[in-house]
């Protein structure tokens, strides 16, 4: 995606933290951390985060970002990240009443680098991007865009990598809703709910790329100009290049549906699309027969 380069940003909810020098032991260690990356990518249940972590506690630094407007976010990821956290705040502030739900914004959006203390407890780069919904924060370590390409061999692109923000927000979004209070989120499988939770937020992804071009700044200049085919293939791409069949097939070359927590290549992509489409009211995974 392109944003106006006219549009200004808003950074007071973005910050930026600095390495915390998490400690990364032998191979046992890594083959740990490869399967929390593999099992946590764009997770929401961090119950497979190594507790006691506690924000504050580390030796990051918080450090607010320089990006001014739209031009930025076009130049560097992490002014790209400020834009996405922007448009999602304006898409859902009108978007979610009309969902009844009564919308805040997320506490913090934290892109981070190395290690950071959640209210989830502590996590590394290797956990994917998350929300933790304890805090309400969503953390995204940036180098995760290097990896959808190299590892999980997305096409990339701008809208890809918001692709990822918008998911999260998706989580926010259940989490204000009340979504997780009334759903098993340590279950898996085809039909789980933590599947049916991870493909609404893809859905709620997908819903606001196709409004994103109509999200206006503080001065109602549009922050991002409209959408292209050849983006949509990308967040597409991406949302295939992380289904579970897909990562299990790379992984052990099996492909196990009772170990499922976010949902097939194919359910991934149509979820998104279903979103696209039929906007976020059109999200409803937790009463579909099919997914
Ligand atoms: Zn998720």
């Amino acid at each position: 995606m392109t944003f106006n380069d006219n549009s200004k940003l808003d950074t007071s909810r973005v910050s930026k933290r600095g390495k915390t020098g998490i400690a990364v032991g032998g191979g046992s260690a890594v083959v740990v951390i490869g399967l929390l990356l593999i099992s946590q990518v764009l997770g929401v249940d961090l119950t497979g985060l190594a507790g006691g972590g506690s924000e504050g506690s580390s030796s990051s630094s918080e450090e607010a970002l320089d990006c001014q407007t739209g031009a930025d976010a076009n130049a560097r990821v992490d002014c790209l990240m400020v834009g996405a956290s922007n448009s999602l705040d304006d898409y859902w502030a009108t978007e979610a009443p009309a969902l009844g739900v009564e919308y805040h914004s997320p506490a913090k959006f934290i892109l981070f680098d190395g290690g950071v203390g959640t209210g989830c407890g502590q996590a590394s780069s290797a956990t994917g991007p998350f929300y933790c919904p304890s805090d309400e924060k969503i953390y995204v370590d940036t180098s995760f865009f290097d990896e959808l390409r190299t590892r999980f061999g997305a096409t990339g692109g701008t809208l890809s990598e918001m692709y990822v923000v918008a998911h999260e927000w998706g989580h926010h979004i259940q989490q204000v809703a009340g979504t997780f209070a009334t759903t098993d989120r340590g279950d898996t499988g085809p039909t789980s709910d933590s599947v049916r939770t991870e493909l609404q937020a893809d859905c709620y992804a997908g819903a606001w790329a196709a409004a994103a071009s109509q999200t206006e700044d503080a001065n109602g200049t549009t922050f991002i100009q409209p959408i292209t085919e050849a983006q949509i293939a990308d967040a597409l791409n991406a949302a295939s290049a992380i289904g579970d069949d897909r990562i299990q097939q790379q992984g052990t070359g099996t492909v196990n549906p009772e170990s499922w927590t976010h949902g097939s290549s194919e359910e991934r992509q149509r979820w998104f699309t279903n979103g696209f489409r039929g906007g976020a009211g059109n999200c409803d995974t937790f009463s579909a027969s099919a997914l």
